[in-house]
């Protein structure tokens, strides 16, 4: 089987030389074992910090291992009845084509219908999807008719919170991406009411026109830094930010300096709150399989994923993400 390893750290910016592909054979299956040939594996800017030796909320790679995270495949070999042949399941081992152990380290998924590609388990209806709901309905505390701004809004976590904001009954939708590409497609295709091009202007000034007379009241942070401090420029009294992600931060070498208008936090009675998705996973996985499987059933979601194919390609692909080169969610095909 291949598999990808992190072979070194990285200072700043990632390279394809902090990865390693290596072959090696797999062991006959143990009682209670099952063997998975992986249809897809995830890329997620959360691997960053894990590539860093510093303690984050995810436990840093090892040197030398590889590169675990989230990945879907069929079983292909069972020593099971739990989990027989052609059962689909959701995995953390990562980027590898195969992978195999005690059949309690993977998931099974029913997929509804055969409509349903795999890859959504990785996106929309996975981790980021559910990332997306948390945010908005237990950490944002949306209210219908409110105002929603995200950043990243054209990739993974960004599409979905677009959406399911509107779903929830928002007034407006706000969004910024990188490019006139990604900005043209939330507006057209995902029916945001405004999409701002950070790299056009800077954000702040945009934002501030943007939204800045609607005023704003939930903030779905994935970025960080300017695109923060951008947001509490608008915000409305009372409003909230959820703290999702700063992936404008994750390459620096050095801790950044904040917003400089802190101060708006207490003049407009602001709440600021951060969340890790896999502390809300036992509480709200359900509700959200549920709601969202509707709103898909019922052709109300949309969706985009950039594909890479072949395991040989993840870092790549993992690069490319950082990078922006994706629309919607980023997965390797295998
Ligand atoms: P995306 O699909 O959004 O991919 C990452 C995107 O980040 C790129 O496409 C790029 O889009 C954007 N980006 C890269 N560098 C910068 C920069 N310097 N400034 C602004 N945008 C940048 O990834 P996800 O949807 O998986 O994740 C989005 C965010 O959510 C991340 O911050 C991630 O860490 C966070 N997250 C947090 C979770 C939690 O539990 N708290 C769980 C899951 C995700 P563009 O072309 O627009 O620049």
């Amino acid at each position: 089987s291949t598999q990808i390893h992190l072979a070194t750290r990285p200072t700043g910016v990632p390279t394809p030389e902090n990865f390693a592909t290596v072959r090696t054979e797999l062991p006959a299956l143990a009682a209670g074992d099952v063997r998975v040939q992986n249809a897809f594996i995830s890329v997620d800017p959360y691997m960053r910090g894990r590539m860093s030796a510093a303690k984050s909320y995810a436990e840093p790679y090892t040197v030398g291992e590889v590169m675990t995270g989230a990945a879907v495949g069929h079983v292909v070999e069972s020593r099971t009845p739990d989990l027989p042949e052609g059962t689909v399941v959701l995995h953390e081992m990562g980027w590898r084509d195969i992978s195999q152990g005690q059949a309690s380290a993977f998931r099974r998924v029913d997929p509804p219908s055969d409509d349903i590609p795999l890859s959504l388990y990785l996106g929309l209806l996975g981790m980021p999807g559910l990332t997306a709901y948390v945010g908005l309905t237990r950490i944002a505390d949306l209210h219908e008719g409110e105002t929603v701004f995200v950043s990243g809004a054209a990739g993974a976590v960004g599409t979905a919170v677009g959406q399911f904001a509107r779903l929830l009954g928002a007034r407006k939708v706000f969004g910024s991406a990188g490019g006139p590409e990604k900005c043209e497609l939330i507006l057209q295709k995902y029916g945001f009411d405004e999409a701002i091009d950070y790299k056009k202007e800077p954000i702040r000034d945009q934002v501030n026109r943007v939204i800045g007379d609607d005023g704003l009241n939930v903030y779905f942070d994935n970025v960080g830094g300017d695109h923060l401090e951008a947001a509490l420029d608008v915000l409305a009294p009372f409003g909230r930010v959820a703290m999702c992600g700063a992936i404008g931060q994750y390459n620096a070498t050095k801790p950044q300096p904040g917003p400089r208008n802190m101060a708006n936090i207490l003049q407009q009675k602001l709440r600021i709150q951060g969340f890790i998705v896999s502390d809300h996973a036992r509480e709200a996985h359900a509700e959200f399989q549920r709601v969202v499987g509707q709103w898909l059933a019922e052709d109300q979601l949309v969706y985009d994923e950039t594909i890479i194919e072949g395991i040989e390609n993840s870092a790549d692909a993992f690069l490319g993400m950082l990078r922006g080169e994706n629309t919607g969610k980023m997965v390797v095909k295998i």
